[in-house]
């Protein structure tokens, strides 16, 4: 079960190879293929363990498939510095993919953060609190979104995102793929489950 295996498009496959990554960690071997498949997925894994590639490897081939305009995936970090890391990602796997992100995170220029988003594109990347407030502000919905991650589930909750996620999760139309990674199953998995999966496989190590 390599890359070479799981029935990759050439410019996906091209970006993986062009970071280097030679075989899948243990994370991305078992969660590729089953949200390649369109499933939700809840998924143990911590930093460290590749998760940030098991989600984005199978987004790109998801948003390659069809194009509609507006964004079509959203990924939720509950820390600036996580969220600049999964941009990074984002740019260096796909970069042969053609496809745009957007990064929203607290700190940085509201009036950039609008002109990004004015410029349609197909990823949004960001931490909730600052992503609502220009969603707020924009008077945008997200109902063109098609795969939804929250990374790093478990301290996106303990932040006390859970409110704001909520309004976040509001905007978004009902049918998508959600995806959830977390080091730990959290003593509230009610909030889990107000995520809205959809009878969603976990996997864990
Ligand atoms: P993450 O858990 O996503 O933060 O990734 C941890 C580190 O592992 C990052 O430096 C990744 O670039 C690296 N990595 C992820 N997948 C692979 C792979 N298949 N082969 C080698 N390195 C990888």
């Amino acid at each position: 079960g390599g890359f070479q295996s799981m029935g990759l498009s050439h410019g996906i496959f091209k970006g993986v190879m062009k970071k280097g990554y030679k075989v899948p960690t243990p994370i991305q071997r078992k969660c590729i293929p089953i949200i390649m498949d369109g499933k939700d997925v809840v998924a143990m894994a911590r930093t460290g363990s590749g998760k940030t590639a098991a989600f984005l490897i199978p987004m790109f081939e998801k948003l390659r498939a069809h194009s509609t305009s507006g964004a079509r995936a959203l990924i939720l970090a509950p820390t600036r510095e996580l969220a600049l890391q999964t941009m990074k990602f984002t740019k260096e796997l796909g970069r042969f993919t053609g496809l745009r992100a957007a990064l929203i995170l607290g700190g940085d220029s509201m009036e950039d953060q609008f002109a990004a988003l004015h410029e349609n594109p197909d990823i949004i990347i960001g931490t909730p609190g600052r992503l609502l407030h220009v969603l707020v502000e924009m008077e945008q919905k997200l109902m063109t979104v098609e795969y939804v991650v929250f990374d790093e589930a478990d301290r996106l909750f303990e932040m006390g995102f859970a409110d704001q996620l909520q309004e976040i999760i509001g905007r978004l139309p009902e049918a998508r793929q959600t995806l959830l990674f977390s080091a730990t199953l959290p003593k509230l998995l009610v909030q889990f489950a107000q995520a809205g999966l959809n009878d969603p496989t976990l996997i864990r190590l």
